[in-house]
């Protein structure tokens, strides 16, 4: 074992250290029991970070994994110990067919925690019936309330569309978490608005620090807001209280409530505080490509193992139980830059956010 996969190991929970495993878990005992499941490559939105110098080359169509393939993917993976699927993109609500996908795993796996991620401009309307099927949580991402802002960073004018469906999900009370990118020298002056929000709403409103994905990036050091300089700027307008502990239900995020508000505010630190050892997480790209880690390039192609006579579902179940447990642990990201400044060949929305 290298020095720094020692050292992170070390940082284990003894209890966790169990040799490697039947299920579902890694060398260093962290147990797999969280899937993001990437429905599409495509978006509406064209945000300025995610679409890179690549801009528009789509996954074709009949790269795609079918929904059906996609649920046996998911039942795969339920068998093999994942207990939450978050359901992510691109946008997940342009690809035709999302809530057949949303039902099918309602109706398959009664118990399985299914989220969705998404940019909220086509939740409207929706969120009624998400809640019916049983969906408990999503996450919304936005990084500014401001109209004119919102279509330079996204390159749409359809903040209104998102702000409908923040209140649809309010009114339903489903969980919502709103995620925003930490970009200094653009939302950095909307920290008390966003503190507001998390203050009247029962919401995690957490920041996100700009991670330098996909070729070409747009990552610059003078646009990285840090966490440590988010959370020192907003104490000048709220009093924040830590809550104990990173909770399975927290996730990533580093989480504080409000004094006198109704939600939380949280941090997301890939860059200054990653998060590895207790990284639960596997992903699946649109096209049927298993990745074990967000910085790690190395792919399992499950698709080619799924289509094949014979191979199949089975075959691709034991990819997965065998990627799970090369499971990368410590990635140092700003150590295995690309010479592209990079950490990862593709951007968020070709891998699933
Ligand atoms: N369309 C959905 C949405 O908007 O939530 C899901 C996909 S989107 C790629 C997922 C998340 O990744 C969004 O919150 C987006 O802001 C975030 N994201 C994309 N590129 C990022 C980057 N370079 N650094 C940090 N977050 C990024």
């Amino acid at each position: 074992m290298s020095t720094i996969h020692k050292a992170l190991y070390d940082n284990v929970p003894q209890d966790q250290q169990s040799p490697a495993v039947e299920r579902f878990s890694d060398e260093y005992g962290r147990q797999v029991s969280y899937l993001r499941l990437s429905v599409t490559d495509r978006c509406n939105l064209r945000c300025m970070y995610c679409w890179t110098c690549d801009g528009l080359s789509f996954i074709p169509h009949t790269k795609i994994l079918t929904y059906e393939e996609m649920l046996r993917l998911v039942d795969a993976a339920v068998s093999l110990g994942v207990e939450k699927v978050r359901l992510t993109g691109g946008e997940p609500f342009v690809r035709k067919g999302f809530l057949y996908l949303v039902e099918s795993l309602a109706k398959r796996h009664p118990s399985l925690d299914v989220r969705i991620t998404t940019n909220a401009t086509l939740l409207a309307g929706k969120v009624a019936a998400l809640r019916d099927l049983g969906v408990r949580y999503v996450n919304v991402s936005l990084d500014t309330f401001d109209r004119e802002r919102f279509q330079k960073v996204t390159g749409r004018d359809m903040l209104r569309q998102v702000r409908r469906a923040l209140d649809e999900v309010l009114e339903h009370q489903i969980g919502l978490k709103l995620n925003a990118v930490a970009l200094r020298g653009f939302n950095d002056d909307e920290l008390p608005v966003f503190l507001n929000f998390a203050r009247r709403n029962p919401v995690d409103v957490r920041f996100i620090e700009f991670m330098p994905m996909g070729g070409c990036t747009r990552w610059r050091e003078e646009n990285f807001w840090s966490a440590k300089d988010i959370l020192s700027q907003a104490g000048d307008y709220a009093n924040l209280i830590p809550v104990q502990g990173r909770t399975r239900r927290s996730g990533p995020a580093k989480l504080y409530d409000i004094e006198g508000g109704k939600g939380r505010f949280g941090l997301i630190t890939p860059l200054s505080d990653h998060f590895c050892k207790s990284c639960n997480r596997l992903r699946i790209t649109p096209d049927g490509r298993l990745r074990t880690c967000l910085f790690s390039d190395k792919e399992y192609r499950l698709r080619p193992v799924i289509r094949h006579p014979k191979l199949g579902m089975e075959a691709a179940r034991k990819i997965m139980q065998l990627a799970a447990l090369r499971k990368p642990l410590g990635y140092r990201m700003l150590e295995h830059l690309h010479a592209d400044g990079s950490v990862a060949e593709k951007r968020m929305s070709a891998i699933g956010g």
